[in-house]
């Protein structure tokens, strides 16, 4: 470590030490970080100048003396935007440094692959920062999630099938986006919003029962990418040799047993009227969701043999399985090979539907607290 890294990665620890106690004066930052009281002034004036901290003088000071000054952490110093593309809408986020929602959007717009539709995206951007008045230096960038097999590292989708953008780059998303921007795979976004909300859970599965089937595995509170491309890709893990055909070109995949337009074409493609009618106890729909979690179970008991850590439900199916874990628990724990409690390792999402474009704009909240100052 040469003196530069030293000397930035004592403006990180003070600068986290902040973050994780909101409010610290100058002489417990330095006892507590074991650094000088020269060394933490001088990081703390670069912080505070940045706008990265705030200084106050704290309410409280029993000795008599002079009140110390306090400094505070500031979540909104820095925002991140995320969008998220389906078939059948754009869904953009603006969050804090926090992951705090600031705006979130909801717009009803059909996919196209043309130009107007690369407009219709900047336009959105561009909605969602002015609904909030928000300052443009503000912003570290525009995450992109979506469906498809996405080579994040060159920028460009390699096979999407789902919603017909293969080949297309971020070059191409970003075209009227006039702030970075980074191409996600939707899944490991939502994945990674999952895991960045859970203080308490570092390694985890993320199963994404959306209109196709994904996942994503989470290693170290970080997604794990694998050689890049494949990683997580269980809705193509086989359930059924000979099965009903997936849009992949097999038959049998999960996917093609478990997506959410299985339940949701039973409604006139409304989820949500599906879990309303078997809510009311539809036998129809009962029979269909029975034979949905038949399916899911056998998924969810090969990935805990697979990673044999936590799994967690999400998606657009897993926004409604609350309610329907301990039936689930029950189909998973007799097909146990170790008659294990599945209750111990098998979880709902806690984010529900904004979950994707948390996750694409936290990927540069993430890359702000790497590169810090
Ligand atoms: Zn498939």
């Amino acid at each position: 470590m040469n003196i530069f890294d030293i000397k930035q990665n004592n403006r990180k620890k003070i600068y986290f030490y902040i973050r994780k106690n909101n409010l610290a004066t100058r002489q417990e930052i330095a006892y507590n970080l074991q650094l000088s009281l020269p060394t933490v002034t001088q990081n703390l004036e670069y912080l505070v100048k940045q706008g990265l901290i705030n200084s106050n003088c704290k309410v409280s000071n029993n000795s008599g003396g002079r009140n110390p000054v306090a400094y505070s952490y500031v979540a909104d110093a820095k925002v991140a935007i995320g969008l998220d593309i389906t078939k059948h809408h754009i869904k953009s986020i603006i969050i804090d440094l926090d992951g705090n929602v600031v705006k979130y959007i909801y717009k009803r717009q059909d996919y196209r692959r043309d130009d107007e539709y690369l407009k219709i995206l900047g336009e959105t951007v561009e909605k969602i920062i002015e609904s909030v008045q928000l300052d443009n230096k503000k912003i570290l960038g525009v995450g992109i999630a979506m469906p498809g097999l996405i080579n994040q590292e060159e920028g460009y989708v390699v096979d999407g099938r789902v919603i017909d953008n293969t080949g297309m780059s971020c070059k191409d998303f970003s075209k009227y986006i006039p702030h970075p921007t980074k191409l996600i795979h939707d899944s490991n976004a939502s994945g990674f919003s999952e895991i960045w909300m859970s203080s308490e859970i570092h390694d985890a599965f993320y199963i994404s029962l959306c209109n196709s089937v994904g996942g994503s595995v989470l290693l170290n509170d970080n997604v794990y990418m694998g050689d890049g491309l494949y990683s997580g890709e269980v809705g193509h893990l086989n359930l059924i040799p000979n099965g009903e055909p997936c849009y992949c070109g097999q038959k049998g995949c999960f996917d093609a047993y478990c997506n959410a337009e299985r339940l949701a074409g039973y409604t006139g493609y409304d989820l949500d009227l599906f879990f309303h009618r078997l809510g009311q106890g539809d036998e129809k729909l009962q029979k269909v969701w029975d034979e949905y979690l038949d399916y899911l179970t056998v998924a969810v008991n090969d990935i805990r043999m697979l990673f044999g850590c936590t799994v967690i439900l999400g998606g657009y199916v897993g926004a409604y399985m609350k309610d329907y874990m301990d039936v689930l628990y029950k189909k998973v724990d007799a097909k146990s090979p170790f008659g294990e409690d599945t209750s111990s390792y098998l979880i709902p999402c806690k984010n529900k539907i904004e979950s994707v474009a948390t996750g694409a704009a936290l990927h540069f909240v993430e890359e702000f607290f790497r590169k810090l100052c």
